[in-house]
């Protein structure tokens, strides 16, 4: 430490600096989450709702979207430490590892929290199998449709089931599948007929619980409703169908996602912004300096996939009058077009993606789908929740 440092060395110092930091942040609003929830319930009345909080929530804290989230029956998580700290944030709900356990340790922990499983291997009916349990822990029977990613194809099936049926360690068994192509035109026919004709063959005196429904699914096949919806996307109130909007569905955008402008440039007709050059001015354009790039989560091929010739870049909202991007999105900051907002200066709150600016729209035009921008917000941009 310099001795010229000193004086300045107070011990409040951090704390007094995030209340001056940069103007960025992400807002989590907990009644869209509950709005876009009671979307689910009313899409599917009679099913249990198995909120899909991977990723940290899609980006939005897992902690703060499980708070709006509460009502539901169920989170659904990647890992066991997901898993851990919803239990010690004090969640009570079912808790499904999506992929399962990775060994023999997380499969005693996953039994020990009252976990649910996903099995969809050999090697984890292994592990069950070679384990004694402390507690017999339930399962969901992961079957191969189509997708041709994790799951017992048809023809294995039957075989799977029954080795986990006789298996002491496990209490309830769900049969579940992921389809493909819920979200195209393609739909979900070939796969789920797949699914019915091999459940069928398991010859089940009583039915058992099913899950077969992601948001896509949920908005567009109700027939597969089924005991256990799995929403992820529609919770954050974005749409899981290309080429449409989640306002469409009803939904309301749980993360707003917010700065303001650090500077103004003039630029007359021939000069260009940013790294590459990538915009030239064709007349006289007032630029907004945003502090937002890609280091923020903002994805830096903003406005290279339009498929409006007339629009220039991605949409984005200043002073909340729509606007786009302009020029190359940098590290930390990004150009946007502000020669129709007169009364844009520095400070003015921009909207990157929330009530105003959809954040499908903005994948739309950066060539990505919402659920990898939602994803990708990086951690140094602050976070809270609001009502
Ligand atoms: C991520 C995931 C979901 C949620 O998908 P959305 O499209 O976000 O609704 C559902 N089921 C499984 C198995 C998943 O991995």
């Amino acid at each position: 430490m310099q001795q010229s440092m000193q004086p300045n060395m107070q011990p409040n110092m951090q704390s007094h600096l995030q209340s001056n930091r940069r103007p960025i942040g992400a807002s989590i609003s907990q009644s869209a989450l509950q709005h876009n929830l009671a979307i689910v319930k009313k899409h599917a009345p009679h099913s249990k709702i198995m909120a899909v909080v991977k990723a940290n929530g899609y980006g939005h804290g897992l902690i703060n979207v499980a708070h709006g989230l509460n009502q539901a029956d169920g989170f659904a998580v990647l890992g066991l430490n997901e898993a851990i700290d919803l239990r010690e944030a004090g969640f009570s709900q079912v808790i499904l590892l999506l992929e399962g356990v990775f060994s023999v340790q997380e499969l005693g922990i996953a039994a020990s929290l009252g976990l649910d499983i996903v099995v969809h291997s050999a090697a984890q009916i292994e592990m069950l199998e070679q384990t004694r349990l402390s507690k017999k822990i339930n399962i969901h029977l992961k079957m191969n449709t189509g997708m041709n990613r994790l799951g017992f194809n048809a023809s294995e099936f039957l075989a799977a089931f029954s080795r986990l049926k006789s298996c002491t360690n496990i209490n309830k068994i769900t049969l579940m599948t992921h389809f493909a192509t819920a979200d195209e035109p393609l739909g979900i026919a070939a796969p789920l007929a797949l699914f019915q004709q091999t459940v069928e063959k398991l010859n089940l005196p009583e039915p058992l619980p099913s899950s077969l429904a992601n948001s896509a699914t949920i908005l567009r096949h109700p027939q597969v409703h089924a005991d256990w919806v799995r929403p992820g996307i529609i919770l954050y109130g974005a749409s899981p169908v290309t080429g449409t909007l989640a306002r469409q569905f009803d939904l309301k955008p749980a993360m707003s996602f917010t700065s303001e402008i650090i500077s103004i440039q003039t630029i007359q007709a021939g000069e260009s912004l940013g790294y590459g050059n990538r915009f030239t001015a064709s007349q006289t354009t007032r630029v907004g300096i945003v502090a937002c790039g890609y280091a923020d989560g903002y994805p830096r091929h903003a406005g290279q996939y339009l498929t409006d010739k007339n629009q220039l870049g991605a949409p984005i909202a200043v002073n909340g009058i729509m606007s786009q991007t302009l020029g190359r999105v940098s590290m930390d900051m990004l150009f946007c077009d502000v020669t129709h907002i007169a009364e844009a200066h520095i400070g003015s709150p921009v909207e990157l993606w929330g009530n105003t600016v959809p954040v499908d729209t903005v994948a739309e035009a950066s060539g990505t789908v919402c659920y990898e921008l939602l994803c990708a917000i990086a951690a140094r941009v602050p976070m809270q929740v609001v009502d």
